[in-house]
């Protein structure tokens, strides 16, 4: 086996693949030649799973059994109010799994019991197909991976894409963030002195920022940020909204409720937004509808304008600059000292998103970075460089959240503050507060505000086992620390005897080692059976595109 390592751009919307071949970073083509996969996943009535375009392409007439947009759920939990709006407004069924996360109910035609998938499952569909598409276009097994997430993922969301990795069968050496992988791309691709590069990141479900320092060997990030809830959904749902409205006054029909409906147009409102990317208007046909009040089958036709489409989402956009131009004065630049912008993911296509950018800078953002392949590539170069003999572009990456423990009376207190350089490790000291006091509960948690309930727990532990003494006279150190993958680990030490004591943040929502190797057992079965029954491997289709179809 190759030491070739998949650089996995694990989308919101679409995911990507890139491998680094004889130096030179290449996209492998997934799902029938396209460069990139549709991050949808279906059951359909026979129970096979499909995957991207071939998923996407039957959601209207299986809507329930389709899921969109999965990274939005991944390692959160089920009563989070943010994956709540998301579950509401998903066309399949969700519930409560065993430790309170969220879990996928996909039913295999009309008699079937329905099925509980992990969110890890659906992304490690995903991911499956990815690793067959570049494994049948290198004709040989690949298995190593650097994952990417948005910045702004918790060491949860970074725990569960591991996780989900691996049910897919890959090693994953390394997550690394979004924006970071654009600028290593950008940064190895683009040689010179050093340049300060902010990249602006607005994909399907999330908008990233990262400020970074870049020469031919170091890629620095200075600062980070990004809201995991902000992307081109929610620009869509506004599209979508206005569309259900304009129904309701002309029509006076309420689709709400209506999924196969809620998802035409939901697809109608994404290709209007596109369009209007493009062309000053947009036109939305979609014949039969619903049912109007008369019984007449109801065709809707309309049409707007971009002016009309940017006044629906200039809020989201201001959002989105304001977050942009205040990460920067965070990481210590000012906006003139920017050389490069660079843009990620496919909203960035819309030209108000350009003008405004380019408006709040007084530059116009750097052409030429394919923006939605752009992540992968990164990714690809870190992988090599991960693998490599010999040193080559050094990474030093950031912390995006404060890491802290809780306090008296409930205030968060930061241990690692946010924007630290990662790998990184700190260490404080902890006495007891009464008299022959046995244990010491510990709660870590991970975000920047000032009480600890609105931060995200990541767990708790209990040191046990004091020496009994008088208050204050015991003294434990306990070390946190941030691998390079932005993955937490604690550990603590009794200073006086130097006795380790064995402790884990139990992460209250991870998938049991048992669930992972009856997952990856799963993931196994149906790969072997989709290849027994001859059905569509997309790689193959790839290698026929590559052989000279393409
Ligand atoms: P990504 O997560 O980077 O693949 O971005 C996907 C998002 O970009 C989706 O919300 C798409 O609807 C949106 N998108 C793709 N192409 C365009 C375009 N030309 N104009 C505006 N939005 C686009």
């Amino acid at each position: 086996m190759t030491s070739r390592v998949l650089g996995i751009d694990l989308g919101t919307t679409n995911s990507c693949v890139a491998v680094v071949e004889g130096g030179t970073p290449l996209v492998v083509p997934v799902d029938r030649g396209f460069y990139t996969l549709p991050s949808v996943v279906a059951v359909d009535p026979d129970g096979k799973h499909l995957v991207g375009r071939a998923a996407k392409r039957q959601a209207v007439v299986n809507a329930e059994n389709t899921v969109f947009a999965a990274k939005r759920l991944i390692g959160r939990d089920f009563d989070d109010p943010f994956a709540s709006r998301a579950i509401g407004s998903s066309p399949f069924n969700c519930k409560a799994g065993p430790e309170g996360d969220i879990r996928i109910q996909l039913t295999a035609g009309p008699n079937a019991e329905p099925h509980a998938y992990a969110v890890q499952e659906i992304s490690a569909l995903v991911l499956g197909d990815l690793k067959r598409a570049a494994e049948s276009y290198f004709g040989e097994p690949v298995v190593k991976a650097v994952i990417t997430v948005p910045a702004y993922f918790t060491d949860r969301q970074r725990q569960a894409t591991m996780d989900a990795g691996r049910i897919a069968g890959l090693d994953v050496l390394r997550i690394i963030n979004e924006p970071t992988a654009a600028a290593l791309a950008y940064g190895a691709l683009q040689k010179g002195g050093q340049r300060k590069v902010a990249v602006y990141d607005l994909g399907g479900g999330t908008f990233d920022v990262s400020v970074l320092a870049i020469s031919s060997d170091v890629v620095e990030v200075l600062a980070t940020a990004g809201d995991a809830f902000l992307g081109g959904r929610d620009f869509d749902d506004r599209l979508l909204e206005w569309l259900l409205a304009l129904i309701e006054r002309e029509h006076g029909v309420s689709v709400g409720g209506d999924r196969n409906a809620m998802q035409r147009l939901r697809d109608a409102a994404e290709v209007a937004k596109i369009e209007l990317s493009d062309q000053l208007h947009a036109k939305v046909a979609l014949p039969f509808l619903a049912t109007r009040r008369d019984g007449q089958p109801l065709h809707l036709q309309c049409e707007l304008d971009r002016g009309q489409y940017e006044a629906m989402v200039t809020d989201y956009v201001d959002r989105t600059i304001e977050m942009f131009l205040s990460t920067i004065a965070h990481a210590g630049v000012q906006p003139g000292e920017i050389d490069e912008i660079i843009l990620v993911g496919g909203m960035t296509r819309t030209p108000c998103i350009q003008r405004r950018v380019s408006d709040a800078m007084n530059k116009t953002p750097a052409s030429g970075v394919h923006a939605d392949l752009v992540v992968a590539v990164g990714a690809a170069i870190q992988g090599s460089l991960l693998v490599a003999s010999s040193p080559g572009v050094k990474l030093m990456d950031v912390t995006p959240h404060n890491l802290g423990i809780m306090a008296f009376g409930g205030l968060a207190e930061t241990v690692i503050p946010k924007d630290t350089t990662i790998p990184t490790e700190f260490t404080r000291s902890f006495t007891t507060v009464t008299d022959n006091q046995e244990q010491v509960r510990i709660i870590v948690y991970q975000g920047d505000a000032r009480h600890i309930e609105r931060n995200e727990v990541l767990g708790e532990f209990t040191l046990t086992g004091l020496p009994p003494k008088v208050r204050g006279a015991v003294n434990i150190e306990v070390s946190f620390s941030i691998s390079a993958d932005g993955i937490v680990s604690v550990a603590a030490r009794d200073k006086e005897t130097g006795r380790e004591q064995a402790i884990q943040v139990t992460g209250r929502h991870r998938l049991h080692e048992d669930e992972i190797r009856r997952m990856v057992s799963d993931h196994q079965d149906n790969l072997l059976a989709a290849i027994a029954e001859g059905t569509q491997v997309p790689g193959e289709v790839a290698q026929t595109l590559i052989a000279g179809e393409g």
